[in-house]
């Protein structure tokens, strides 16, 4: 679920970029302007390769910057990428790079120069300065703080300065001049993985995870006005003759930062065919420059095609990208199948989630915001997408019943407070810290347990009301204040769990109240005590649905958030209507006659009286269907009918008896939960028909299942 949907800027810039390097090799001013071809080759195409450092920091460096080591996937597989083009690009050049004698006379530790630092062909030592790039980042975060990691690259870049443009200062400094010339002996340049790479690949990661880019024009004024120091920069520099090389300046790294931030403001769909096509054009345009050359003499229109710096520029981009467009349909270049809905899943509705929201929030006290709970995967929905989903509408607070849960929706992107409800074991306490989660406190023991961490956590402090389960007893004040005061917990929340406001019962509506008088009682002796008064919340669905008057700044709703209560009776009563979510379906896997006597499935539970026509769906048990909806006790819809459960549901698939109803094919839809026409099946008619309630029904709807988004694309949250 990383699907960035604001990249078309940067997909168009790709295109441009691969454009200006193919500038900087082959001077398309010079005819005309000296002073022209170094401002266009060595100043503004000098933003090209920051730029493409930039995209890899935003999409492979950004997940182990940010969160930790499950991040590292994505920037191992693009270090194995970066370097299976670089050798496919070695081998392209060897010819050339023979026959124009780059490797006469090469010794080894020439020869892992070339390879490892400064590239076997011009070009090409991009390739090697990434994987340094991404691999000193990493190994630096590793051991240091994102802060920390930021500033070295920062120096690391400073550096580079001192050994390209701003060389000829450093060479008036004795001790300098002789650190850089032993340096050069190791490389060639100091536009490398190690001094140019990293600063714009952690700025790449940075830029590409904020939200809001900030607007377009004050973005393109500010690049305006980097660009405009940084040719000053660089005129001065080739003025005093002071470079040594050119690809670094100072004013590049806000010209670059600028660059990004407004080609993603502009937020534009994403261009996928020009990621590859720019790749294309980047590693081939050399390769090209020998070719209309060769094509020139051939046709004897060398002063045409090479005399002239325009038209030689215009043939070489020309031929590179007319190769790589050849070369990326002869690689059979496409969209990567991404169906999702092949054997059995989940759809989610984003429009009923939006509208539960918005009815749930109507019923909130003033001052009072949602806190959804997302454990048990979002009741089985999918916790990423249902909180990224609930992200954009503007809720910042989560509950979650473990850290391994909270640790997913953070890896996932999700934003804003995150609060783990369950017990978490001293050993997991460091993860509360990496992932920024909230920890319950459940009771006074485990409060000291939690401060002899050491180390600052947050905390919601759990406070029993009278459900016992978690909480430190509310007569015990003297505790609960102590926990307030322990000195490394941050007690941001303070809360109760009522357990009959279910029922309009008198007995429980009166147990309710004692709850909420034995709570709300601690409150004020905790404030009479001078602990300043945190955040308080005390209802669920059923206790807001109700109308229990309960102040508080969260309330945390989650089963109505799915647009259902528990049984289908109180859903059928519910004050407000909500919608639900949940969408399971599963295809049709086969279909077969069965005549009479004949059986179908284990046990030979079902047994054909005349001819019936039987259906297998790819879903089963293991899916989360209960295996106490076989044989007819649970029904699915078909082609808008309802139709029964034939025999027992397996552990991956299930039959059912589809005699009558027309058009049942191998592949399609049937609904197992969810509306079909006019028929519907409810999470509370399975709960119903299996004795339990929808919550179990849905928490254990499986991890096998695929889960997709459907309704109106996302709107932003006002709220
Ligand atoms: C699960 C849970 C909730 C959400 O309950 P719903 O009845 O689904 O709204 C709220 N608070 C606590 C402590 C929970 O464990």
């Amino acid at each position: 679920m990383k699907a960035k949907q604001n990249t078309g800027g940067l997909d168009i810039f790709r295109l441009a970029a691969a454009f200006l390097v193919v500038a900087i090799h082959t001077s398309p001013l010079s005819s005309f302007s000296a002073e022209g071809d170094f401002f266009l080759t060595r100043v503004l195409a000098r933003t090209a390769v920051p730029f493409f450092f930039m995209v890899t920091g935003q999409f492979v460096l950004s997940d182990s910057l940010f969160s930790g080591r499950e991040g590292d996937g994505a920037l191992f597989r693009q270090v194995k990428k970066l370097a299976l083009l670089y050798g496919l690009s070695i081998l392209l050049y060897l010819p050339v790079g023979i026959y124009a004698g780059h490797y006469q006379a090469l010794t080894l530790s020439s020869a892992l120069r070339m390879l490892l630092i400064d590239g076997t062909f011009y070009h090409l030592w991009y390739f090697p300065a990434c994987i340094t790039g991404l691999l000193l980042v990493w190994l630096l975060r590793r051991f240091l703080p994102l802060r920390a990691v930021a500033a070295a690259a920062g120096i690391l870049y400073l550096i580079g300065l001192l050994g390209d443009s701003y060389y000829g200062l450093t060479v008036r400094i004795p001790v300098l001049s002789g650190a850089y010339d032993a340096a050069f002996q190791v490389f060639s340049y100091t536009r490398n993985g190690f001094f140019l790479a990293p600063v714009f690949l952690i700025l790449g990661a940075v830029l590409g995870r904020r939200k809001n880019q900030g607007r377009p024009a004050l973005s393109a004024v500010c690049l305006a006005v980097s660009l405009a120091l940084m040719t000053a920069e660089a005129f001065l520099l080739r003025h005093f003759a002071l470079q040594r090389h050119d690809s670094m300046y100072v004013f590049l790294v806000p010209a670059a930062y600028f660059l990004y931030r407004l080609l993603l403001s502009l937020g534009l769909r994403p261009w996928k065919a020009a990621r590859p096509l720019s790749t294309g054009i980047y590693v081939l345009h050399p390769l090209m420059i020998v070719g209309v050359r060769g094509a020139a003499k051939l046709t004897g229109l060398t002063g045409l095609l090479v005399g002239n710096s325009l038209i030689h520029y215009a043939a070489v981009c020309g031929a590179s990208l007319a190769a790589s467009a050849c070369l990326v349909l002869l690689t059979g270049w496409r969209k990567r199948p991404v169906f999702s809905c092949g054997r059995a899943w989940i759809e989610l509705d984003r429009d009923a989630l939006r509208h539960n929201v918005e009815v749930l929030r109507a019923l909130l006290p003033q001052g009072s915001a949602l806190m959804p709970a997302v454990k048990a995967n979002a009741y089985g929905h999918g916790a990423v997408p249902v909180a990224r989903e609930l992200n954009r509408m503007g809720i910042r607070s989560f509950c979650v019943a473990t850290v391994a849960e909270g640790r997913e929706l953070r890896c996932g992107g999700v934003r804003g407070e995150i609060l783990v409800l369950g017990y978490t074991h001293p050993r997991q306490f460091p993860l509360l810290r990496r992932y920024r989660l909230s920890q319950t406190v459940v009771d006074y023991a485990y409060a000291l347990q939690l401060s002899r961490y050491g180390r600052r956590l947050r905390v919601h402090v759990g406070v029993d009301s009278g459900m016992h389960r978690l909480g430190e007893r509310c007569e015990q004040v003297e505790k609960l204040a102590r926990i307030c005061r322990m000195k490394h917990l941050k007690v941001v929340g303070l809360f109760t769990h009522l357990c009959a406001d279910d029922t309009h019962r008198p007995e429980d509506e009166a147990f309710t109240r004692r709850q909420l008088e034995a709570f709300y009682g601690v409150v004020r002796q905790l404030e009479e005590r001078g602990i300043p008064r945190p955040r308080l919340h005390v209802l669920s669905s059923y206790g807001l649905l109700n109308g229990i008057q309960a102040p508080g700044q969260l309330v945390r709703v989650g089963i109505a958030l799915y647009g259902m209560l528990s049984t289908q009776e109180d859903t059928q009563r519910c004050p407000v209507p909500l919608k639900p979510v949940l969408t399971l379906k599963a295809r049709v896997a086969a279909v077969k006659t069965l005549h009479t006597g004949e059986s179908a499935g284990y046990g030979r539970a079902f047994i054909a009286e005349g001819e019936r026509r039987i259906a297998v769906l790819a879903i089963g048990y293991a899916d989360g269907l209960p295996r106490s909806l076989s044989c007819g006790v649970g029904e699915v819809l078909i082609g808008g009918c309802r139709v029964p459960v034939a025999g027992r549901i397996c552990m991956d698939q299930m039959t059912v008896d589809v005699t009558g109803v027309p058009d049942v094919q191998p592949g399609t839809e049937a609904v197992l939960i969810g509306r079909w026409g006019a028929e519907e099946i409810t999470a509370g008619e399975l709960a119903e028909r299996t004795g339990t309630i929808a919550n179990e029904i849905l928490s254990r709807l499986g991890l096998r299942l695929e889960r997709i988004v459907t309704g109106s694309s996302p709107v932003d949250g006002r709220k």
